[in-house]
């Protein structure tokens, strides 16, 4: 089998594609250069991974040349930005999401007849209703609720306009799959912050994932004088993340599903007391204690059970989890 993977120089699709050669899948990858495409080959036989280059997804189109020359029996499209550098929301982040994820569905339905699965990438910012957690309603979050925020919000800050990315973008796959019942099925991973080994050939922690960043700070020493407070306290690991993606296409009864998958509770106490324990090497960068007890957490419950039973994922620990990605980011700062 032949999968499309998109946006294969990012945090989690490194992993996904992890899985799927692993797995025995032939895999071609979008990147938006070649260095980024050569840097991810080097990891890997040419015959199992090789890459095209899609330099920008908002632009329309821009999956129809892929899609005609790829031969792909199933897409995972993962490439979205995540990050909160944001001058312009609608430029910088919801057109590359929305945009990016209709077109790719376009450009599939119209040259990759073989395509019979397709696996969005969405996020927990699809499902969380930030209104009802700023009220205090003490809710469990699940595949059933819906982010109701739209375009108009996207200005409140860069945080709510990635989250209006998201939420547009994942309603956009849904309705094109209803609207233009193309020969595919569709099935979306709604992750909340997802932790793990950054092995997507960083340089240097400067350019680390958003969702790392909080553990770059941690161990550059940042944090010395005090934790900030624990944003979202939903996690996951992003090789369950991976694995779910991998097996949403492969379980039939994934088709036409969101899944939440969620690993537990985290909070930054639990964060600094698992780096000061395994790494007692970084205890001069680290504060004595802080973070919040988890009495002061925001109780937020979850449902994760379709993600459990359907793909059958067996959730990594917050301590592993945790001992792995910041091995990975003391090995990028030269440091291991
Ligand atoms: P990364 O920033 O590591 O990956 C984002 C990917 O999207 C990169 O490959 C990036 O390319 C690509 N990309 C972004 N904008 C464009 C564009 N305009 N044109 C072409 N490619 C683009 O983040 P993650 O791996 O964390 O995110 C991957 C997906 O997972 C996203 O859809 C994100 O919303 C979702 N997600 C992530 C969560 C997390 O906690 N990490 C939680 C929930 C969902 P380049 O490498 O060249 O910058």
């Amino acid at each position: 089998q032949r999968i499309l993977v998109t946006g294969g120089s990012g945090f989690i699709a490194t992993h996904v594609i992890d899985v799927l050669v692993k797995g025995g899948y032939s895999v071609l990858t979008t990147v938006r250069s070649e260095s980024k495409g050569q840097r991810l080959q080097a990891a890997y036989s040419a015959d199992k991974l090789d890459f095209a280059i899609v330099p920008d997804i908002s632009v329309v189109g821009a999956f129809d040349q892929v899609c005609k020359t790829g031969g792909f029996d199933a897409v995972l499209h993962v490439a979205s930005p995540f990050h909160y550098n944001v001058r312009d929301p609608k430029k910088d982040l919801i057109d590359p999401a929305v945009v990016g994820t209709t077109g790719i569905l376009r450009s599939i339905k119209d040259h990759c007849p073989n395509v019979k699965r397709v696996v969005v990438t969405s996020s927990f910012a699809a499902i969380l209703d930030f209104a009802l957690v700023q009220a205090g309603v003490v809710k469990t979050w699940s595949e059933k609720d819906w982010n109701p925020m739209g375009i108009d919000d996207a200005q409140a800050s860069p945080m709510i306009a990635y989250a209006v990315s998201k939420v547009l973008a994942e309603k956009a796959a849904w309705d094109f799959v209803e609207k233009e019942k193309p020969g595919f099925t569709l099935t979306t991973i709604t992750p909340p912050l997802v932790y793990g080994p950054a092995t997507q050939g960083l340089s240097s922690l400067s350019s680390v994932n958003t969702s790392n960043q909080v553990m770059a700070d941690l161990v550059s020493g940042k944090y010395k004088d005090g934790m900030p407070p624990t944003g979202i306290p939903l996690w996951v690991d992003v090789r369950d993340v991976a694995l779910a993606h991998v097996r949403s296409l492969e379980r039939p009864a994934a088709v036409g599903k969101r899944f939440f998958t969620v690993a537990g509770h985290h909070s930054h106490r639990d964060l600094l007391r698992i780096v000061r324990d395994n790494f007692p090497e970084l205890r001069e960068k680290l504060p004595e204690s802080g973070g919040e007890p988890s009495k002061d957490l925001p109780s937020w419950g979850y449902d994760n059970s379709s993600a459990s039973e359907v793909l059958g994922i067996k959730w990594t620990t917050f301590e592993k989890s945790t001992v792995d990605t910041v091995k990975s980011l003391l090995e990028i700062s030269g440091e291991k």
